[in-house]
């Protein structure tokens, strides 16, 4: 797997390239009930068997009549009540009507609904301001999904709106792709977990709780291997373990070339991978390949690295291989509020606010840049994409922003 520029550096459209092509494609299909799918693709498209709606219903609250030969004077004389759920079952005849709720079935012989706020009733009858529509608030049998229509794609993701429309044809489970099983571990001998007292010459391990929640909310199953101490033994031993219980290993640190960095050294003995310099800022470290039987992904260690190698090479690697359609983020264009510099030669993935003033998307960039800064990201809400050769951005000029609402 070589192909880097002059420099050394891989670009990070080839190391996504790359990953996509040598990851493998879940195909391991599962039954899920409806209520646990939230987050889980599909795996095979779904067809519709009923009508949505399935019969003709009232879009009001108010009166179902027959209209045929009756003027805007005629009193309607009131059949039946018919409440959501229930069904009249003659048919209306002219100067007829039913008092009908939303939601409930149309008798035959219906011309309209006339809303209840436009009624004056007497009694047993009924007589209406308004102009009787053919049709008016009627909602149409199989208007929304008609039988035989793909209303989802294999490959689609399971979410709120997804689900709610295999609810409304009343599918009880879906085949699924079985979720991706990652393990997630941090290497470092200065790490030390939250909750407890920080020791001298320590700080407080990060990347694991954002590895972890990223890859769930991605619909992935995690399992935390926590901490491991800068040592070939226990990292092997961590490796291996994983190895076998996961389809992904992902470790964040230990994989450039400082004297400790002794996950690169197992791995390379041991394992399939590849040692890259990516041309992207943050993020230059990063490792990719096979440890036995599992796909390694290993980022940086410091925690904005993390992050963005997440982001931008690690979560779209993964969705391949859980059997997502690809579709690339959306990126939008801003005009920039700040003035930014950067060397030529890698992508930068600076952090910024975008707002909308009215006409426009702005972004104004955050202070704080540092691939140790976790703060950079929680006082932004994108990323700023400059290319590889930008090297300056004036106040005023038009660039590329990626939401990060829009990454997962
Ligand atoms: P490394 O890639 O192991 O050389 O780590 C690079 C920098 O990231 C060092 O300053 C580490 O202390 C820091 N770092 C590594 N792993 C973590 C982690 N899991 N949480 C927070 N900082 C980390
Ligand atoms: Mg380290």
């Amino acid at each position: 797997m070589s192909c880097c520029d002059v420099t050394g550096l891989r670009s990070i459209t080839d190391a996504l390239t790359l990953m996509r092509q040598c990851s493998p494609a879940t195909t391991q299909v599962i039954e899920r009930d409806l209520y646990s799918a939230n987050g889980d693709v599909l795996a095979e498209d779904v067809i519709s068997t009923i009508n949505v709606p399935p019969a003709d219903n009232s879009a009001m609250d108010g009166y179902a009549l027959n209209v045929v030969g009756c003027k805007p004077t005629t009193l309607f004389t009131i059949v039946a009540t018919v409440l959501a759920g229930q069904i009249y079952c003659d048919t209306l005849k002219s100067g007829e009507c039913v008092r009908i709720m939303t939601g409930a079935v149309i008798p035959q012989g219906t011309s309209c609904v006339v809303m209840q706020e436009r009624a004056n009733r007497h009694e047993n009858t009924v007589s209406f301001e308004d102009t009787f529509d053919e049709g008016a608030h009627i909602r149409r049998m199989g208007e929304d999904i008609a039988i035989g229509n793909v209303i989802l794609e294999k490959g689609c993701v399971l979410g709120p709106a997804q689900l709610g429309v295999l609810a409304s044809i009343g599918q009880g489970s879906v085949s699924v792709y079985r979720p991706l099983k990652i393990a997630v571990f941090a290497t470092g001998d200065e790490l030390q977990p939250a909750g407890a007292p920080l020791q001298a010459g320590n700080i407080y391990e990060s990347n694991r709780i954002v590895c972890l929640s990223k890859l769930s909310n991605l619909g992935c199953d995690v399992i935390d291997y926590g901490i491991i101490k800068d040592c070939p033994i226990a990292i092997k031993r961590a490796l291996d373990e994983a190895s076998k219980q996961c389809d992904v290993i992902i470790t964040s640190g230990g994989v450039s070339v400082g004297e400790a960095d002794y996950v690169k050294d197992v791995l390379s003995e041991h394992g399939n991978i590849d040692f890259w310099k990516l041309a992207i800022k943050p993020g230059k470290p990063f490792a990719f390949g096979q440890y036995k039987q599992a796909t390694f992904f290993g980022l940086p260690g410091n925690p904005v690295a993390t992050y963005v190698t997440l982001d931008m090479l690690t979560i779209p690697t993964l969705k391949k291989m859980a059997g997502h359609k690809v579709v690339e983020p959306m990126q939008l264009q801003a005009k920039s509020l700040s003035r930014m510099t950067k060397s030529a030669g890698r992508v930068e993935f600076q952090r910024g606010t975008v707002q909308c003033d009215g006409q426009q998307l702005t972004v104004h960039t955050s202070k704080k840049q540092g691939s140790h800064m976790m703060t950079s990201l929680t006082d932004s809400n994108a990323y700023i994409v400059l290319e590889n050769e930008q090297t300056t951005v004036n106040i005023g000029d038009t660039i590329q922003v990626l939401l990060y609402t829009n990454i997962i």
